[in-house]
């Protein structure tokens, strides 16, 4: 059976809602859901009430990466009640719904309308709300736009020039949109070989960070690819949360979006 709810208190009249933060990307792949998680839980580490909204309604992947594959959202008053999970980052995702492997296959309104079910949920206390959204730039990030003014907008890309382009047409849409562009993050920066020690670049180098000076937006660091990355992702256990030498670059990364 579905745990009863703990009854959260009714949002006050004079309580505001969780300032937005969108982390976007212009196609998938480049790592903007293991972007968002750990920036969530390094921000949760910094002492930032966060939550994380996975807007990737038709490929979720936060339950998988915060560990919560396991739990159900219940609805309480109408709206749905996040998640906990143990990095001190409540989540909301389609997986808290559905059926584990279950596909979503709706069109545009019925997607805007989820969305909104996970950003009007009972995110009281939070301060702000990460927003993973899906790749492009499609209806969720239109509805995104229209009906939850971001107070900002994070775009992940690879240093790789086809990703690059794809991330100046997610810049373009959000300033279009009116949402400042906290800045890009280059992931996939950089590959150690774990034999040899040799450090090659897979996609490039430096490109993301060429790209923002080009597009005039702030440049936010960059984030090694590193096996550790992938399996503690697929674990469940962010690296964020973690001691490692990558925890650290998410804690430098979440210091400059608090700035
Ligand atoms: P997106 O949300 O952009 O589609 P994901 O976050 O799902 O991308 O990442 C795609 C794949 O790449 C996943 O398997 C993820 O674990 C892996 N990945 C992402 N960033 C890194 C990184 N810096 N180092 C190693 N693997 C990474």
């Amino acid at each position: 059976a579905a745990p009863v709810p703990a009854p959260s208190a009714p949002a006050s009249p004079g309580s505001r809602p969780p300032r937005i933060l969108a982390v976007g990307s212009g196609k998938g792949g480049v790592g903007k859901s293991t972007l968002s998680v750990n920036l969530a839980v390094a921000l949760a580490r910094a002492g930032c009430k966060v939550g994380l909204v996975d807007a990737d309604i038709y490929g979720p992947s936060q339950a998988r990466l915060l560990g919560t594959e396991d739990r159900r959202a219940v609805a309480h008053e109408g709206r749905l009640v996040p998640v906990q999970s143990e990095w001190g980052v409540p989540v909301l995702s389609m997986a808290h719904l559905s059926k584990p492997g279950q596909a979503i296959a709706w069109r545009g309104p019925k997607i805007a309308g989820a969305l909104v079910q996970l950003v009007e949920a009972h995110w009281d206390g939070a301060e702000l709300l990460v927003i993973d959204l899906p790749p492009g730039t499609g209806d969720v990030q239109l509805t995104m736009l229209q009906r939850f003014k971001p107070a900002g907008a994070v775009i992940v890309s690879t240093p790789q020039d086809l990703a690059l382009m794809d991330a100046a047409r997610a810049v373009d849409m959000f300033e279009k949109g009116g949402v400042p562009i906290v800045g890009v993050v280059e992931n996939m920066a950089g590959y150690a070989c774990p034999h040899c020690g040799e450090v090659s670049d897979p996609f490039g180098a430096g490109g993301a960070e060429a790209a923002a000076r080009e597009m005039e937006v702030p440049f936010l660091g960059r984030i090694p690819l590193d096996i550790a990355i992938r399996r503690e992702g697929d674990a469940g256990t962010p690296t964020a949360a973690g001691n490692g030498p990558q925890a650290e670059a998410f804690a430098d990364l979440a210091r400059r979006v608090r700035d």
